[in-house]
């Protein structure tokens, strides 16, 4: 390399550089340029706007003058809230002094890795998963051990598989119920028995759990309320998924106090604190009336039972059955190509947009995601054309 080669050199990280594209973004901009009317069903996000009196303690919070840093681990009533909220919710039980309040459960995920996970450290995923994960840890440095879960038991939580891949090396085991994508409720014995593993090795539980309020048949319990190694388990949180916050970047972290303040104190150099005016608006959602997010519930479980009976029309495609969050993982394997080329055909001949699953984990091959975040009619019109391809392609 010459002189002026080197000095005109973008330098990029290799941590940046390395780093994989989510797939649903690619889809996203692929959509952007076909034209007509398409039908998104890969976002993963609630169509619906934060409730009224939310958007309503914000402005009173920033015209009052709360518009300033706050303490790193966030405000005090709302440390309170959170840990009240998850007693109340998911039967776990901490203390404010074991919570953190960060800008998103993303935040506080990433910053799990930064401060639990040493370079060399195992980070152990069972996928499909949420793909960010694989992305957290290998900014820490850590190596994410995937391991693929089998697709004929509908992805759930394979303990023995898991705990296999748990060693000394593990930093951490990164559990998500109900999962993106599949909308599973892991079982609580699979779990207890990975956690007694995780314990064994000194290993965390990353409990990531911020489609807790959205299950659909029975109630939720925090993995930390019924696991024998409650120390070992942090649980993650957010306002994103059940109070159609997403845009207001506002999640948490809670369990054992050491590893909750070396989250914070990453978190420090990062952003030090959520906003101020986000931690007002999410101590009005949690303490507030839960009308609206009961509300935005019922509907989602409308759209699965929807979604559920048109999957069961539909002869050559089939999905785990979704007990929780806004997702079904279709089995479009009958089709002709992997997820990615199914999830193009789709939409440039039917204009539905999806997610393919191989961007979930090599688990997720053969799937797609679609979203049931979206209304009745739009998930009508989706249907239709995942039929009609159906008809055309099968
Ligand atoms: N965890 C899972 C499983 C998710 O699906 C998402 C968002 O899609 C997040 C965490 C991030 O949530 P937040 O908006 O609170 O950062």
């Amino acid at each position: 390399m010459t002189d002026q080669e080197a000095k005109h050199r973008q330098r990029i990280a290799k941590r940046a550089a390395g780093l994989e594209r989510s797939k649903i973004r690619v889809m996203f901009e692929l959509a952007d340029e076909v034209e007509g009317d398409l039908v998104h069903l890969e976002i993963g996000e609630p169509d619906f706007d934060t409730p009224e009196h939310i958007i309503d303690a914000a402005e009173e919070a920033a015209r009052g003058g709360q518009t300033h840093y706050t303490a790193n681990a966030g405000i005090p009533p709302l440390r309170e809230a959170v840990a009240d909220t998850l007693a109340r919710e998911d039967d776990v039980q901490v203390s404010p002094e074991q919570v953190t309040v960060k800008s998103g459960a993303m935040e506080a995920l990433a910053l799990a890795m930064l401060a639990l996970a040493d370079p060399g450290d195992e980070v152990v995923i069972p996928t499909p998963a949420w793909p960010n994960y694989v992305n957290h840890a290998e900014v820490a440095g850590a190596t994410p051990v995937e391991v693929p879960l089998p697709a004929d038991e509908g992805f759930d939580l394979d303990a023995e598989l898991v705990a296999d891949h748990i060693t000394d090396d593990t930093a951490a085991v990164i559990l998500t119920t109900p999962s993106n994508p599949t909308g599973r409720v892991y079982d609580e014995d699979a779990v207890s028995a990975v956690a007694d593993a995780a314990a064994e090795h000194g290993a965390y539980v990353v409990a990531d759990e911020v489609y807790g309020r959205l299950t659909y048949d029975d109630d939720f319990r925090g993995m930390a309320s019924y696991v024998d190694h409650p120390e070992q388990v942090l649980t993650v949180g957010s306002c994103s998924k059940t109070y159609a916050m997403t845009g207001w970047r506002l999640g948490w972290l809670a369990g054992p106090e050491p590893a909750v303040d070396a989250v914070t104190s990453v978190g420090e150099t990062i952003t030090a604190c959520p906003s101020s005016v986000s931690q007002h608006a999410a101590l009005a959602a949690l303490t507030g009336p839960q009308d609206a997010a009961d509300e935005m519930k019922a509907a989602f479980a409308e759209r699965r039972d929807y979604v559920v009976e048109r999957v069961a029309d539909i002869p050559g495609i089939s999905c785990p059955y979704p007990e929780g969050a806004f997702y079904a993982f279709l089995d479009v394997s009958d089709f002709e190509g992997g997820s990615f080329d199914v999830a193009k055909r789709l939409l440039h001949e039917y204009g539905v947009v999806s997610a393919p699953g191989d961007g979930f984990g090599e688990a997720g091959e053969g799937y797609i995601r679609l979203s049931f975040a979206n209304s009745l009619e739009r998930l009508e019109l989706g249907f239709d054309r995942i039929e009609e391809m159906a008809r055309d392609e099968l």
